[in-house]
């Protein structure tokens, strides 16, 4: 079964494609059924036509859909067929009689049904014409429409259903026939002989029923895009192609909203289980997404984040509802009354709510209308539109509840109606008022990646994004990581002599610093240095003019000793001892205090001194917990109410606050972050008159997760312009460590053995936490790769562990690798930044040795 949309269907060109298409599937060996919609735009011309009152008018236009039918006839250097001359004439006989005779809605039923008719007709000929014999069949003599006890007249007419079940007899008397057949999408026939309509989109649907009534090997739906994606890619350039899904997933894609398939396509295949192929006409190259029975072995993670508009709420307040038998009884009677399909419900002890939605419904004023008036008898009504509902789609939706907290942040400034989660743990909704939806969508997605719910690392799974298969010029490839190419051989080399090891590449290194030095707007860049305090990283970004930021004693020493004396230095401590600060006075550092203690105990210390405070703007930023470090529960920075007090302190030492510091948190990817931070520092520093520079502090974010998007650091260079225009008087410094050395580090570890518990497979390594705490520490995702097998496909879903004597001793979960072997070298990638230096002795096995690659 290969089905072809309007756009598809509506160019010379596309018509070549489709034979060709055609032709591939023949030279398979298969018979092939191709069902086709209108030419694009056609099926809304017919409704205008349906919506003329006039004669004349909807004669014009029933000349114009003529029109467009004899142009595409002309490009394809045919006569006009038969076929196709029957059903223009009809087409105009049944646009100069109007409704009268046929009744409104069966008119408008066989009226639009025109459009399927009509490009069907073109089809055969053309394909026979070009030599693949092709039978023109009428749809309606195969599709049975079932009449529905709850269905209204309209829903009969223009949105019926048909139970396809397998037909062997219609199987056996098409095989007599011929071997390629075209017919109609969109239509069927009922009891009474009327042609009906299966919905806008429909044309899906009569794709499956015809796949279920003749047991197709395949259903193929063939349209312009290359498949289902995690969300609308017209919408979302970084939604990623969806390459595997089950019947269940793709219903749930369908129903939310992703209108590349009509939500009731899926069912027809599930019984039968014949697979459903999505496919891009023009690319045919491309792997598509593939529908069929569950899959066995996949991690739990969000599929798709889809959204509706045009939903209408009805709200219903009662009072003591639940006390009142056959309240709800009465209520949706009336909603049954009116031919209306209730969608997401919502409760309260006094409240009903639920939500009504146009592609389920023939939704217009004037049904609602007349249900609130009716349900006014029993309830206080209340109509609340136009909305839109946001739905997250997944297997196993409340597994990864834990996920969503950033998701659910975004809400917090928004209006929420209604939450809804599906019991059959497939989908969370949200409904939310319709004119947010445009804007919410790509940010929602992309945190989603960021969260790690929506698992783009599962290549077997997720594909590439949509940009990146149909992105302007060439496909904008993620960079490719030094590690997995040009370095791999020296690394599988270094990984044989001896693991666990940490390898740095220092090229990487200087080209990250390289892109914060195109920071205009900052003057001085100090690195921070507890990322990674490896001398020969030191001395790199000493020589990319640098200057570095140290918060302890010891750090201080391993800087001084690895870099020239002109580099500036900092001491940003926290909690540290009265000797700390003797020590670095001793030293060129400038010194940073963030709480009263010092000045109010070591006065004597800092007497003279010219001096930084970090300051805490009350609230923290970044990727986990753990790392935020502002608001009162972080024991950073100095609360502001405290200001006055430390400045009167700092007064009666003759101690003179030269610098204002801030650092809200790390991994922080949104660039207008640090031009708030600068802001907000200026105004403090205009009321304390001695200030000269700010320092807005780190936190600048790499992206973990495959298709997360980079800081947009010309944009972080605009905002901050921006800002220092307003307060141009103060030096602008910044502190980044983890951007710098990241991607630089990777850890490499070796395989000693494999578990099996349930479903659940163990990879053993032979380091884990006591190498990298990061995973167990901050829930950190680190992309993991079997380097020995880089080229073969992930087939096994891993738990990767370590040796360590703690449950948490996990250093990635669920992860898609090919079948390992014991020796296997594995490598734990984004493993420069608080890789080693967080590293310990715990159970007393060796520490991973460091490797630096120039
Ligand atoms: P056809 O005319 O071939 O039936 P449709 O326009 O009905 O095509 O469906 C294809 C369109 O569906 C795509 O061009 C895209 O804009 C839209 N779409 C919405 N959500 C999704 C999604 N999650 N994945 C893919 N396409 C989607
Ligand atoms: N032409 C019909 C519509 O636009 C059916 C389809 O395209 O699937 O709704
Ligand atoms: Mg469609």
């Amino acid at each position: 079964m290969m089905k072809f949309g309007g756009t598809s269907v509506a160019t010379l060109p596309r018509w070549q494609n489709i034979r060709e298409l055609v032709a591939s599937r023949r030279a398979e060996g298969a018979r092939v059924l191709i069902v086709v919609s209108a030419l694009t735009g056609i099926t809304d011309a017919l409704k205008q036509l349906c919506a003329e009152d006039d004669q004349d008018k909807r004669r014009a236009c029933a000349e114009g859909i003529a029109q467009r039918h004899h142009e595409l006839l002309g490009h394809m250097q045919l006569e006009l067929p038969e076929t196709l001359g029957e059903r223009l004439a009809e087409l105009e006989r049944l646009a100069a009689e109007g409704p009268a005779v046929m009744g409104e809605l069966a008119w408008q039923a066989l009226v639009q049904a025109h459009g399927e008719l009509m490009s069907s007709a073109l089809g055969a000929a053309f394909l026979t014409h070009s030599d693949l014999p092709t039978r023109w069949l009428d749809a309606r003599d195969c599709l049975d429409a079932a009449a529905l006890p709850n269905q209204n007249e309209r829903t009969r007419l223009l949105s019926a259903m048909v139970e396809a079940k397998p037909d062997p007899a219609l199987a056996t008397r098409l095989a007599a026939l011929g071997e390629v057949f075209i017919t109609q999408g969109f239509i069927a026939r009922d009891a009474d002989e009327r042609t009906v309509l299966l919905g806008r989109g429909g044309s899906d649907t009569s794709a499956s029923y015809f796949g279920a009534l003749l047991k197709a090997a395949r259903v193929e739906i063939w349209t312009d895009v290359a498949g289902m994606f995690t969300a609308n890619p017209r919408q979302v350039p970084g939604a990623r192609l969806l390459q595997k899904l089950d019947y269940e997933e793709a219903q749930e894609i369908a129903s939310t909203g992703a209108k590349v398939l009509h939500p009731r396509c899926l069912s027809p295949l599930r019984e039968p289980r014949v697979p459903l192929l999505v496919k891009d006409t023009n690319r045919p190259e491309l792997d598509g997404t593939v529908i069929g029975p569950q899959l066995s072995e996949y991690a739990p993670s969000v599929k798709a984040i889809s959204a509706r508009k045009g939903i209408t709420l009805v709200s219903m307040e009662s009072v003591g509802m639940w006390q009142q038998v056959g309240f709800l009884a009465d209520v949706f009677g009336e909603f049954k009354k009116h031919g209306l399909s209730v969608d997401l419900i919502g409760s309260a002890e006094t409240n009903v709510t639920v939500s009504l939605d146009p592609t389920e419904n023939l939704l217009d004023s004037d049904a609602i209308a007349a249900l609130a008036g009716d349900l006014a008898r029993v309830c206080r009504v209340k109509v609340i539109a136009p909305c839109a509902a946001i739905t997250l789609v997944g297997r196993g939706m409340r597994s990864m509840l834990h996920l969503l907290s950033s998701v659910l942040a975004e809400f917090d400034q928004i209006r929420v109606h209604l939450i809804s989660q599906s019991s059959n743990n497939l989908n969370l909704t949200f409904v939310v008022d319709e004119d947010v939806v445009d804007s919410l969508l790509p940010h929602l997605h992309e945190l989603l990646i960021g969260a790690g719910a929506l698992r783009t690392d599962d290549s077997a799974l997720f594909g590439p994004s949509w940009q990146n298969l149909y992105g302007r010029g060439e496909a904008v490839a993620p960079a490719a990581a030094w590690w997995r190419e040009a370095e791999r051989q020296r690394l599988l080399e270094f990984g044989a002599q001896a693991t666990p090891r940490y390898v740095y590449h220092l090229p990487t290194v200087r080209a990250q610093a390289r892109k914060l030095k195109t920071l205009g707007a900052v003057d001085r860049l100090h690195y921070a240095v507890k990322a990674n305090t490896h001398p020969a990283i030191l001395r790199a970004l000493a020589e990319e003019g640098f200057g570095f930021e140290c918060v302890s004693p010891g750090e201080l020493k391993a800087v001084q000793a690895a870099v020239p004396e002109s580099a500036p230095l900092l001491f940003t401590s926290n909690f540290a001892p009265r000797e700390d600060f003797v020590y670095a006075f001793s030293t060129r550092a400038t010194v940073s205090l963030d709480a009263l203690y010092p000045l109010e105990h070591w006065g004597d210390v800092f007497r003279g001194r010219e001096i930084v405070l970090r300051v805490d703007l009350g609230r923290g930023l970044g990727h986990h917990e753990k790392v935020r470090t502002g608001g009162s529960g972080s024991k950073f920075g100095l609360p502001l109410e405290q200001l006055d007090t430390f400045l009167r302190l700092a007064d009666a030492h003759g101690v003179t606050v030269r610098g204002l510091h801030a650092h809200l948190g790390s991994g922080i990817l949104d660039d207008g972050h640090w031009a708030e931070v600068y802001g907000q520092l200026a105004s403090l520093a205009e009321r304390i008159g001695s200030v000269a520079f700010l320092d807005i502090g780190g936190g600048l974010g790499v992206p973990s997760h495959p298709g997360e998007a980079p800081l947009d650091v010309a944009a972080l260079d605009r905002r901050l312009r921006e800002v220092k225009a307003a307060y141009p008087h103060y030096q602008l410094w910044m502190e980044p460590g983890r951007y710098l050395v990241a991607d630089a580090g990777v850890l490499l570890a070796r395989v000693t053995q494999q578990k099996s518990k349930d479903t659940l497979r163990y990879l053993g390594l032979d380091t884990g936490m006591n190498s990298l705490i990061r995973p167990a520490l901050y829930d950190a995702w680190h992309e993991i790769v079997n380097l020995s097998r880089l080229d073969e496909p992930g087939t096994t879903l891993y738990q990767v562990v370590g040796p360590i004597c703690e449950s948490g001793d996990v250093l990635g979960s669920d992860r898609r690798l090919p079948e390992a072997r014991e020796g296997d070298v594995v490598l734990v990638a984004q493993a420069g930044a608080y890789g080693k230096v967080m590293a310990s002795p715990y159970n007393l096995r060796d520490e991973a040795l460091e490797i630096v690659i120039e």
